[in-house]
């Protein structure tokens, strides 16, 4: 089965569609994100654009802050704690990964965990560490709609997550262990992963490593999330995971492109809605 993206982020979107006017009508507010941007990065502006279009689609509204490449890190933490602060903003989207010279640990630590939508703070971080209620970050969290959509069991599932990133590997495992789950982590320094992923009725692979994962690593009948996006030589994109061979074996297994992907801005906004939704009632 083709775990396809789409269906799940169209039911994503229009609750945040209807979540939306119902603040607008009922509160009077208008859910808004300030877009950070720093340097002209080709990638990070189309990121940036297509995050703000869909904002628009579902009526949230956007307002840009655009810095060049030179601004200084304790500038750029003024301007994340000023609109912090800003009662018209209700999230920030500060575009990962910042130009060489800023300190991101130190930059996503100066936005206020209430209004950080990446769920990247050190506090949102902690409470999903803690099993607390928090901003979750987005990829991880599509990861999770998706197989929730499917209908996949997690609750005593044995789930390999390949790759332990702060942004997509370890809130995953996290999340996935929050659901009962029996959780394996694997990097590059794991010993023969393919003994590890052979065992996952649940396979996450996020380690930007075009189509390393194939179908013989694969057990019969398993779930496998890619959250692998590769550009290769071709200047097409593959994930992390063999698509031909695995779909062979598995269960089923998100495609790349119209997977994963599709469902990171989807909760970006479903983030920044929740965060508005959060302010207007305090
Ligand atoms: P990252 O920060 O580079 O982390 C990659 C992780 O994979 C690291 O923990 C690394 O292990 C591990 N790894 C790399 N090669 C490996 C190998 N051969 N065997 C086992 N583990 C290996 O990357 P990321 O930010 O997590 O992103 C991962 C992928 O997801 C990328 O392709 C990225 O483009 C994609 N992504 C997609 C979305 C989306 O919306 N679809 C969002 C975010 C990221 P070590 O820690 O030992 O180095």
């Amino acid at each position: 089965m083709i775990l396809a993206g789409k269906p799940v982020q169209e039911r994503v979107l229009a609750d945040v569609t209807v979540g939306v006017e119902r603040l607008k009508q009922a509160r009077g507010v208008a859910p808004t994100l300030a877009v950070v941007l720093i340097g002209e990065d080709p990638a990070s502006q189309i990121y940036v654009r297509g995050k703000k279009r869909a904002a628009d689609s579902v009526g949230i509204g956007t307002r840009d802050h655009l810095y060049p490449q030179g601004i200084a890190q304790a500038d750029l933490e003024r301007l994340l704690r000023t609109l912090s602060a800003d009662p018209g903003v209700h999230g920030i989207l500060l575009q990962l990964p910042l130009p060489k010279g800023l300190n991101e640990t130190a930059a996503l630590a100066a936005i206020d965990p209430e209004k950080d939508v990446d769920g990247l703070h050190p506090m949102n971080l902690g409470r999903l560490l803690a099993g607390e209620r928090g901003t979750v970050p987005c990829t991880p969290a599509g990861c999770l709609a998706i197989l929730d959509h499917y209908g996949v069991k997690l609750e005593g599932a044995e789930a390999v997550v390949v790759g332990r990133s702060r942004l997509v590997g370890k809130p995953l495992a996290q999340l996935l262990l929050a659901r009962n789950a029996t959780v394996t982590m694997c990097h590059t320094r794991t010993r023969n992963l393919a003994e590890h992923t052979r065992r996952a009725d649940v396979l996450c692979v996020a380690a930007g490593r075009p189509r390393m994962i194939t179908g013989d690593m694969v057990k019969e009948g398993a779930w496998v999330i890619d959250v692998g996006v590769n550009r290769l030589d071709t200047g097409r994109l593959a994930g992390d995971v063999d698509f031909e061979s695995v779909e062979k074996r598995a269960g089923g297994v998100t495609p790349v492109p119209g997977g994963v992907g599709l469902l990171t801005i989807a909760m970006l906004l479903k983030n920044t809605l929740a965060a508005a939704e959060r302010q207007a009632g305090r």
